[in-house]
């Protein structure tokens, strides 16, 4: 690591021509550069100043280009004084990390002027009174960044840092709610500052009727099959006193995923888990939300057993086959498939989860293709519209922490797959979604 007092304190792009010496070094810069003013988060008068002080230090003299180069960086303004500048080394090779307030702030503006315009744009392509409604998301992880991208750099320092409420007051005016999933007791994150759980406890105060915050947001609580081996009757009889709060609208997510390698008896712990939690959904009356990867048999013998064929059902964020879909939609009258931002990923997007320990992902399951094929190979009447925000932002904000601003861009893909106008899938979808939820 160098010293953060050895740094030059004019500015960041003063350290390029610096960098002169070393072609390896110099190629990263004009590679981070070009990157940079290719998805636009570098302004133009920055982007030559850097070429002319490269050049200048390359060539030596002025030549007429120079001097026009010159002429237009003299026209930009100076970067502001940067003491925050670090630089940290990585695999034993100096690699330039720059969290510089300057860049972040450009990008910060790029990033909200791009939010703000697709709002206005989508809300003009719809009918004033066409409403929506998120119906998976995940806030606590929203707000604190509790994801696997939610400490890297372009999270970290391009999107504002948002309470509940700027967050919620951001949102536009056709998206009528969200429906914030409770599903882990453990931290989402080592870098969390609570559970799940713990942040409703700490917000159920605020959802106050009469309030934005108490008409925006509902809530289902469940324990999630990543967190199954919090199973218990503590855990029970926590759930159930939560059960009869107004907002509370479904029990979930819960289920099964074996898309990852699994230690010990953890299948079983997640089936008894999931099990117990449809039971319980079936006695309270409370919609059922399912997630479930890679366990097709497993998941339709343990709804078969234990719920109703009108109960209602939310198979949130839906991967598996079009045939098991099918299936589930023929059993269960009032189950709806909810597809996520990756339904809008580009095609040559390798899937959403690369984790340690997965497998089978990032092939044909979360292949467009196959996105596509769900989609269309299902009555646009058994699909919801959801983010599961922080994760799997939709294009093309991808990369960001997803919300349920973001949602209208899994409508529109869907619309797009399915050839239908926006303004049909958002009512189906809001009906879907008063059919599950009752709201
Ligand atoms: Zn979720």
């Amino acid at each position: 690591m160098i010293p953060a007092r050895s740094q030059p304190k004019s500015g960041w792009l003063e350290l390029f021509p610096k960098l002169w010496r070393w072609p390896k070094l110099l190629c990263l810069c004009i590679a981070l550069l070009s990157k940079r003013a290719r998805d636009g988060l570098i302004r133009t008068p920055e982007l030559l100043r850097a070429v002319w002080l490269m050049r200048r230090r390359f060539f030596g003299s002025h030549t007429s280009l120079g001097n026009r180069l010159q002429d237009a960086a003299a026209q930009a303004s100076p970067p502001p004084p940067n003491p925050e500048h670090q630089l940290s080394r990585g695999h034993g090779r100096a690699v330039a990390a720059f969290a510089v307030p300057s860049y972040a702030a450009g990008a910060r503006e790029a990033y909200t002027r791009r939010y703000v315009a697709d709002l206005a744009r989508v809300q003009s392509m719809l009918p004033p009174e066409s409403r929506w409604i998120d119906t998976h998301c995940h806030l606590e992880s929203i707000l604190y960044r509790t994801w696997p991208g939610g400490k890297r750099p372009r999270v970290m320092d391009n999107e504002e840092p948002m309470d509940l409420l700027a967050l919620v007051e951001s949102w536009p005016p056709g998206l009528e709610a969200c429906i914030c999933n409770i599903a882990f007791q453990r931290l989402s994150e080592s870098w969390g500052r609570m559970s799940e759980w713990e942040w409703l406890t700490e917000t159920l105060p605020v959802l106050q009727p009469g309030t934005l915050l108490g008409s925006k947001i509902w809530f289902t609580i469940g324990i999630h099959p990543s967190d199954a081996d919090r199973w218990g009757s503590d855990a029970e009889r926590h759930m159930c006193s939560l059960l009869s709060h107004p907002r509370c609208v479904g029990i979930g997510e819960c289920g099964l995923d074996f898309s990852f390698d699994h230690k010990g008896n953890e299948a079983d712990l997640q089936l008894r888990a999931f099990r117990a939690q449809a039971s319980l959904a079936v006695e309270t009356g409370k919609a059922l939300v399912v997630h479930a990867r890679q366990a097709e048999q497993l998941c339709f013998q343990v709804l078969s057993e234990t719920v109703p064929p009108d109960h209602p059902i939310h198979v949130h964020c839906y991967s598996d086959s079009l045939e098991h879909a099918l299936q589930l939609c023929d059993v269960w009258e009032n189950l709806r498939i909810g597809f996520t931002g990756c339904i809008t990923f580009a095609l040559e997007d390798k899937g959403k989860s690369k984790g340690r320990g997965s497998k089978g992902r990032g092939k044909s399951r979360d292949r467009p293709e196959h996105f596509a094929a769900l989609v269309q190979g299902l009555p646009l009447s058994r699909l919801l519209i959801e983010t599961d925000g922080p994760y799997m932002c939709p294009e093309p904000f991808r990369g960001q922490t997803a919300h349920p601003g973001h949602v209208h861009r899994v409508a529109e893909r869907i619309a797009q797959l399915k050839g239908v106008p926006l303004a049909t899938v958002m009512a189906v979808t809001r009906e879907s979604c008063r059919t599950v939820y009752g709201i």
